[in-house]
């Protein structure tokens, strides 16, 4: 059994002031809304429903936590980039997210979910330079959705991910044929294990 089978939903934050005190290493996700981030969190997990898959996208502006036992967390930061967001929607959403970023927290590693016909939009690419400011972490790029592509093109949209974003790792991956999901679940776990192999004693007073 892998760690994500034993996921459960803990809760959604709305403000950062909510936001639960630093626990055991964390794995967030990111991306553009509606790019199937629940989804891939249903996927990794092996169940239906446990995040809520969305048609409308763009409404749940909360960072949503799930446990993963004792041992680690996965976080699924809400979806950036919804047109019709109002402006003080994407102002709430830099300054939650920014506030978990910023924070004292472990974070092991971040997803970084993707559409795989449209991989790496202007918008990703906003996000990166601006997360790169914000916290060094560990990257990986899903392209989800690559049931959608024939084979062909699903290679080149890997290529050209990895060329872009330096060699780092990219997962071409599916929710609905898992294409992909042992092969996340293995780097996400030795992310975890890397964390708490290399665990500072905790800082006074936190
Ligand atoms: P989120 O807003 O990023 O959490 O996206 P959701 O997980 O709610 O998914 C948005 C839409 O994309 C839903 O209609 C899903 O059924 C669909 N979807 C998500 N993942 C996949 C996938 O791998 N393949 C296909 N074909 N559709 C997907």
């Amino acid at each position: 059994m892998t760690v994500f089978a034993q996921a459960e939903f803990l809760r959604a934050v709305a403000r950062s002031a909510d936001l639960p005190a630093p626990g055991p290493p964390e794995i967030a996700l990111a991306g553009r809304s509606n790019v199937g981030k629940s989804s891939a969190i249903n996927a990794l997990a092996g169940r239906r429903s446990l995040a809520r898959v969305s048609k409308t996208p763009g409404r749940t502006q909360t960072i949503n936590f799930y446990s993963l036992g004792d041992s680690a967390r996965l976080v699924d930061l809400p979806g950036y980039g919804y047109a019709r967001v109002p402006q003080p929607m994407r102002a709430h959403w830099r300054e939650l997210v920014g506030e978990y970023l910023d924070g004292p927290r472990e974070i092991a590693g971040i997803v970084l979910v993707m559409d795989a016909r449209h991989p790496l939009t202007e918008l990703d690419a906003q996000f990166l330079s601006w997360l790169s400011s914000v916290r060094a972490a560990p990257l990986v790029a899903l392209l989800n959705k690559a049931d959608k592509l024939p084979r062909s093109a699903q290679k080149r949209a890997l290529d050209d991910v990895q060329r872009r974003l330096d060699g780092a790792p990219t997962t071409l991956f599916s929710s609905i044929t898992l294409q992909g999901v042992d092969e996340c679940r293995d780097l996400l776990a030795a992310w975890l294990r890397a964390g708490r192999e290399n665990k500072k004693p905790p800082v006074k007073g936190m």
